[in-house]
């Protein structure tokens, strides 16, 4: 069985927010990681049509280009009354110049249009893809409410609107540590753990 212990590992993303979430879920395991970024890798384009499939395709072309082993992410925020949008469609929302705070002003305008419930999750898929082919995948959702005004200046992305079931602070004033025991990502990364780390 493939283990990914004492493994250098590209980091397929170029989002920084992901990266230090990523590194930090890592580091506690002996894995050292390269970003893409850093090994001069543009981004692939993200023409799949799920999370899945381009958690794929990110991680598959990090792998080939470098030889070495790849994981790379693939998030987004899903509103069940927006039929799941934006879905894998959330960093585009935030347009060219991933401006988050319109693409938090547009998630909330189309629920107030329609008067939608507040219901949301994060959801996270991530892909293990080794230079042989070989991929695994890992899925990690959290569950929680859309908050308008946003709040908070820790985290990334949607954070500032999205409060977790059960809690009161939204992820953008949440200690990170804490976000990363609940979050989509670092349930997803336990499996991860669980089946290549151990
Ligand atoms: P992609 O996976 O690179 O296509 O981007 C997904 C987008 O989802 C990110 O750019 C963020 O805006 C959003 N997102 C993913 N995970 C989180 C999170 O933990 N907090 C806030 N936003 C997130």
């Amino acid at each position: 069985m493939k283990s990914l212990k004492n493994q250098k590992l590209v980091v397929a993303t170029h989002n920084a927010g992901k990266l230090r979430e990523i590194n930090e879920l890592l580091t506690p395991h002996g894995v050292t990681t390269v970003s893409a970024g850093s090994l001069g890798f543009e981004e692939p384009a993200e023409t799949g049509t799920t999370f899945e499939g381009n958690a794929k395709l990110k991680a598959v072309y990090s792998a080939e280009r470098s030889g070495l082993v790849a994981l790379a992410d693939d998030s987004g925020l899903c509103v069940e009354a927006l039929n799941g949008e934006p879905g894998v469609y959330t960093a585009d929302w935030a347009g060219p110049k991933r401006d988050w705070a319109m693409a938090m002003r547009l998630v909330e305008e189309k629920l107030q249009a329609i008067k939608g419930a507040r219901a949301a999750y994060f959801s996270c898929t991530l892909c293990v893809a080794w230079p042989d082919g070989a991929a695994r995948f890992f899925e990690g959702r959290v569950h929680g409410s859309l908050t308008w005004p946003p709040r908070g200046t820790r985290g990334f992305g949607y954070d500032p609107m999205f409060v977790p079931d059960g809690e009161t602070e939204t992820f953008g004033e949440m200690d990170p540590v804490k976000k990363t025991l609940m979050s989509h990502r670092g349930r997803a990364f336990e499996k991860l753990v669980n089946a290549l780390l151990r």
